[in-house]
């Protein structure tokens, strides 16, 4: 894909009340408490990251749930800072089902449990996942294993009108697959109680992007949706109506070895420090600095740079960024942030 380079705007035009709304924030990851791989390697700095993300005007976030056991913390965080969570199960923890004591059903139905007592208010569930299929890491779970326990994840989403999470690596095929079966193949699976959804950190084709659109399915994207040329075209295929921005935080990051490091080179000044502040390594770590390694949700707006850089500056930032603010509200009902400025 050409690169196309286009001036920094004068700093009156990129300053203005840029909000964004995190989704796929991995908040429970001990790594935002200082511990990376089981070792603590510098103190907890979890309110400076909020800090960060708050001075990069995100004004909310949404905390994944990837088991039952990680959809509760999510709950929990989420309730101490008036955030949201998703509840689900991770593909690549699809064996926990199987584990549980009771076994599948018991599991499932303690995922039930846990989005009825949850629905409403501070902190509250938005959405049913992570669920999905990822088939570059069967040696977590087999696809079959993965599949079934993705198919039971989707009853949640239509009993309780919630829309979908999902996750969908190296799958696409079977992955349709089993949304159209279960009645997702169209308008969200809004006829079978279903209501949308998003499939999150895109890192698939172009045509694929299409396809979940034409479902009824948002695509969202983060750093790993950026790594090459054929990702950024993918990235560009989803229309302005069905695009989520994420993070995946601490995953994903943006890093200068990706396709999308010339876009980002274009990041106005006043912007980079906001949502690309410099990191330390986790062993010089100084408190009020982002780590090396550890993606953070201020990322947000770097995402959203990019795409503006991939549509060749016809589409404002301030436009890209608004949509996607609308579209998350509505896709998730946060209709209390509307008038969030
Ligand atoms: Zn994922």
């Amino acid at each position: 894909m050409p690169v196309t380079v286009i001036t920094a705007k004068p700093s009156q035009e990129v300053k203005g009340n840029f909000r964004f709304i995190g989704v796929t924030v991995n908040l429970t990851d001990p790594v935002f408490r200082g511990k990376h791989r089981g070792k603590q390697l510098h103190d907890d700095d979890f309110e400076a990251v909020l800090d960060r993300s708050h001075a990069a005007g995100v004004k909310s976030m949404i905390i994944t749930g990837t088991s039952l056991h990680e959809s509760k913390q999510a709950l929990h965080l989420a309730a101490k800072h008036n955030l949201y969570a998703t509840i689900g199960c991770h593909p690549t923890r699809s064996t926990d089902f199987d584990k549980y004591r009771g076994g599948p059903e018991a599991y499932l139905a303690a995922l039930d449990k846990l989005i009825e007592g949850h629905l409403t208010g501070q902190g509250r569930v938005v959405a049913i996942g992570e669920c999905g299929l990822d088939y570059d890491r069967t040696h977590f779970a087999s696809p079959e294993v993965q599949k079934i326990h993705f198919r039971s994840q989707l009853t949640l989403a239509k009993k309780y009108h919630l829309p979908l999470f999902l996750h969908s690596r190296s799958c696409h095929t079977d992955f349709v697959q089993i949304l159209r079966e279960e009645g997702f193949g169209e308008d969200g699976g809004r006829a079978v109680g279903g209501k949308g959804g998003v499939v999150h950190s895109h890192t698939g084709t172009a045509e694929e992007a299409i396809e979940y659109m034409a479902m009824g399915f948002h695509v969202s994207v983060n750093g790993c949706s950026m790594k090459t040329p054929d990702n950024l075209a993918a990235c560009k295929a989803i229309r302005p109506e069905w695009l989520l921005l994420e993070t995946d935080a601490p995953w994903c990051s943006l890093t200068s070895t990706h396709a999308s490091k010339p876009h980002l080179d274009t990041l106005p000044p006043s912007l980079r420090p906001l949502y690309l502040p410099p990191a330390t390594q986790p062993h010089r770590f100084v408190y009020g600095k982002p780590v090396k390694g550890r993606n953070e949700p201020c990322a947000i707006g770097g995402v959203g740079w990019v795409i503006h850089e991939l549509h060749e500056g016809a589409v404002p930032f301030e436009k890209i960024k608004e949509k996607v603010w609308r579209n998350t509200i509505e896709l998730f009902g946060l209709e209390e942030l509307k008038d969030t400025q």
